[in-house]
């Protein structure tokens, strides 16, 4: 999509604080960030919301599913259980449509970690 600003920092045209890519995927972190670690997990298929996914897409969605944790860890919001019990942990979130509170029509995870980050703006 032409006017679209994460095709355009998938195609690289625009930068990003990127952190992951592969074939499916590009990663990076959010420009106005509401948490101590705020990726946004993207597809590189432009897909303006999780309403227009079909079951095409299900393996997608999966990936991106099982990157949030594993970015998390790495990038220090993430999830671990302790022998006191459950630490640490991250949202994981999709704003659908304008209810939804989404404002770039491209399909995106969040992936907010840190301290309590839901007590911030989202
Ligand atoms: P949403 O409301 O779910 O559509 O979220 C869009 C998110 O994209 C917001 O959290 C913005 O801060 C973020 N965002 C917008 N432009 C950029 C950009 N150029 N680089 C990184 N994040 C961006
Ligand atoms: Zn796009």
């Amino acid at each position: 999509m032409d006017n679209c600003i994460f095709c355009k920092i998938a195609a690289g045209t625009i930068p990003s604080k990127k952190v992951y890519e592969d074939e499916d995927l590009i990663v990076f972190h959010d420009i106005q960030p509401a948490a101590p670690v705020h990726l946004l997990i993207v597809p590189r298929e432009h897909l303006p919301t999780l309403a227009e996914c079909t079951d095409k897409h299900q393996a997608l969605l999966g990936k991106m599913m099982l990157l949030a944790p594993k970015l998390a860890q790495e990038l220090g919001g993430g999830y671990e259980l302790t022998a006191d019990g459950p630490a640490g942990g991250f949202r994981a979130l999709v704003n659908t449509g304008p209810d939804g509170g989404q404002e770039v029509y491209h399909l995106h995870l969040h992936v907010m970690g840190g301290p309590r980050p839901w007590r911030g703006q989202h």
